[in-house]
């Protein structure tokens, strides 16, 4: 399988080179350059396999020609032994043909788990078979750093360093990342605030000079094609769960970079057969406003009880416009240049064929309280504040009461204790087992000042020969 950009101009590459490139020269993010698609016969099949056996069907024809079926097996089996529950993504009914996905029962808690203990170890194949090493340089507000570091921290050929701002993340986030105590690992408190990593290593991957001869930064964030790749799989595990193919399921997505929500409509796209897709969203809701009003504008960032959506412009849009209008790479390009002005309008068609894919609602930190408080009291199921957002989302959109709804869970509660203790929780959500001594574990990462020349001689320094 050989992948495109989104804005038609960059050259056409091979899985493995995909992996290792963030985005495309021409500013585009990669697709492959035809989507698989499975007969219903074949789908079917497929009812009573485990989740690895699963990720193998669904995976094998994206990284055809690179990865041998063999190898792939083995690097699908590495990556889900970390899951605490045997089903991977176990389901969890909280009313009348509603379930709730579970998508955190990897090592941090959430759903960035799947895709990143996947890329993590598939990182570390490319790389053994090319006698390359990597440097991964990242900034987290929280999540997506310990989901980074759990998936890198056993991989020989990848050195991480993920910059935190300085006592502005939670001690749950910070202890997740910081315990983990390996010789490629190094966190970094930075005095500043999330923009300030952020912007470090923007400019750090602009000019790479700094890093030891031979090496390169590499990105773990979410315009990577195998961090959709394997998400698209749980959309079939538990679509064929409630029975697809010989009927349709529906699921509510909450969407902050587009990411989750577009590797389930690959899996429609793929057969598997998909009745609402519906996107989630906090009141940074530019995806909302887009689908009800045709307005894709930025808008100021918003800081909500539901932190991982807190997303400005969801990147992974993208690759739906790309699809929206037939592929067409100069459109696409011309429409984010028209972007950079802060806004851009669909055409007629390409809006109707969205609304006919995707439902959208949106959800202040309120509303979204009381959802987790009525769903407690209702079912003593505990949400956390992404997922609420997700189930309210798919209560008010929802069409048809016959067709299973199954709403991701994309975070455990015990992340997120502000929110719940709002919704009338008096303790902290406990930890699962495997965790509850996070607070006595042994910490270790460096804080730095807000010097891009500290920072960067501190990489430089600690990447192993
Ligand atoms: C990352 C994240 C999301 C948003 O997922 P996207 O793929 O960026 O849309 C939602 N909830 C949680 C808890 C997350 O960590």
């Amino acid at each position: 399988m050989k992948y495109v950009s989104t804005r038609g101009q960059a050259p056409a590459l091979e899985f493995e080179d995909v992996v290792l490139t963030g985005l495309a020269s021409d500013g585009g993010l990669y697709v492959p350059q035809s989507i698989p698609e499975f007969s219903k016969e074949e789908i079917a099949s497929w009812a009573g396999l485990s989740y690895q056996e699963l990720a193998l069907k669904i995976m094998s024809p994206f990284v055809a020609g690179s990865i041998p079926e063999a190898d792939l097996k083995d690097l699908i089996d590495r990556s889900y032994a970390t899951f605490r529950h045997d089903a991977i993504v176990p389901l969890v009914q909280t009313g009348h043909n509603e379930w709730i996905m579970e998508l955190f029962q990897g090592p941090t808690l959430a759903f960035k788990d799947i895709a990143l203990q996947f890329l993590g170890n598939l990182l570390d194949y490319v790389l053994k078979k090319r006698d390359q090493k990597v440097v991964i340089m990242g900034a987290t507000s929280g999540d997506t750093g310990s989901a980074a570091i759990e998936g890198c921290r056993h991989c020989d050929n990848v050195d991480i360093f993920i910059l935190h701002p300085y006592q502005r993340v939670s001690e749950v986030q910070r202890r997740q990342m910081t315990t983990v105590i390996e010789n490629n690992v190094h966190n970094i408190a930075m005095k500043g605030n999330f923009d300030d990593c952020q912007n470090l290593v923007k400019t750090s991957f602009a000019d790479q000079s700094f890093l030891p001869e031979g090496r390169q930064l590499a990105a773990v964030n979410s315009i990577n094609w195998a961090r959709i790749m394997a998400q698209i799989v749980y959309y079939f595990y538990c679509g064929l769960a409630l029975g697809a193919p010989s009927r349709p399921v529906s699921f509510s997505v909450p969407t902050g970079n587009f990411g989750d929500i577009f590797a389930g409509y690959i899996a429609k796209r793929m057969g598997l057969p998909v009745d609402q897709l519906v996107i989630a969203t906090n009141s940074n809701d530019i995806l909302h406003r887009c689908i009800s009003d045709n307005d894709h504008s930025k808008k100021a960032l918003e800081h909500t009880l539901s932190p991982s959506m807190d997303i400005m412009v969801s990147s992974n849009f993208e690759r739906m416009l790309f699809e929206l209008h037939g592929r067409d790479g100069a459109k696409v390009a011309q429409l984010m240049e028209d972007f950079k002005s802060g806004e851009m309008t669909l055409g007629e068609a390409e809006l109707a064929e969205a609304r006919k894919l995707f439902s959208s609602y949106r959800l202040d930190d309120d509303a979204m309280v009381d959802v987790i408080r009525d769903v407690y009291e209702k079912t003593e199921y505990l949400l956390d504040p992404h997922t609420a957002i997700g189930v309210e989302a798919a209560r008010k959109t929802r069409r048809s009461k016959d067709v299973p709804m199954i709403c991701l869970a994309t975070a455990h509660p015990a992340k997120f204790p502000e929110a719940v203790k709002k919704a009338g929780q008096t303790e902290d959500p406990a930890l699962p087992h495997h965790m509850a001594d996070l607070f006595e574990r042994e910490e270790k990462y460096e804080v730095l000042d807000h010097d891009a020349e500290a920072v960067r001689s501190f990489v430089a320094g600690n990447c192993r020969a």
